[in-house]
């Protein structure tokens, strides 16, 4: 079985995505951090994310291993990953490490649930399951506001909310895999839900796909 779910930054895809994962036995890739890794080693080697030649390198060499999940989760590898990720050569050479962790999941899961932007559109066209999961900016800026301040990090909400706006608008106005909704993504807007009322009502939702 394979669940793809896109959405905006913020909106709730990755805790959502992990419990389901948990819920069904699915083997999780948060298809994100490929990306924000990529514009994170693009940088330690002295590269500009949005310029081709520095970005397409670093995706080619990618190491996954050489970052924490601390390094990736910054606002600053957040804005790098939408600047590589506006570079169709980019995509292209993470699209194949993506596919094969959708086609060939870890021994012992039963599929694989992959979050992103379009895994529904381009990743996994053919997912068994397609959500697509949404929030106002507002929602979604007061979620990463208080993500900001769990950590102990300062910030200024307006710079949170512009860079947010920023990376909204680069993802959707790409001429390569902008984020959409696929035609057949059920779509879960999360702006006055809380995070046990999103899980029921997605959980409740690819439960009616495996049935069938
Ligand atoms: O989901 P996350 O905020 O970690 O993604 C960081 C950036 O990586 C996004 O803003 C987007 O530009 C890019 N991305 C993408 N396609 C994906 C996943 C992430 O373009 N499948």
């Amino acid at each position: 079985m394979i669940v793809a779910i896109d959405g905006p930054a913020a909106a709730g895809k990755g805790t959502l995505a992990r419990r389901l994962a948990e819920a069904f036995n699915l083997a999780y890739l948060d298809t994100g951090s490929l990306y924000r890794a990529t514009g994170v080693a693009t940088l330690r080697a002295g590269g500009d994310p949005a310029v081709e030649a520095d970005a397409v390198k670093a995706a080619k060499a990618l190491d996954t291993t050489t970052f924490s999940p601390a390094d990736l989760r910054t606002e600053q590898a957040g804005t790098a990953a939408s600047q590589v990720a506006f570079i169709p050569a980019v995509r292209a050479a993470l699209l194949d490490f993506q596919r094969n962790f959708a086609k060939n999941p870890p021994p012992g899961s039963s599929g694989a649930v992959l979050d992103g932007r379009d895994i529904g559109t381009v990743v996994c066209p053919d997912a068994d399951a397609k959500l697509f999961i949404t929030a106002s900016l507002e929602a979604r800026v007061q979620r990463r506001v208080k993500e900001l301040r769990d950590k102990g990090e300062s910030f200024i909400e307006a710079r949170v909310r512009a860079d947010m706006e920023a990376r909204d608008a680069r993802d959707q106005d790409r001429s390569v895999a902008p984020l959409v909704p696929a035609q057949d993504a059920w779509i879960l807007d999360t702006t006055a839900l809380t995070a046990d009322e999103a899980f029921a009502q997605a959980k409740a939702f690819i439960a009616s796909k495996v049935k069938r």
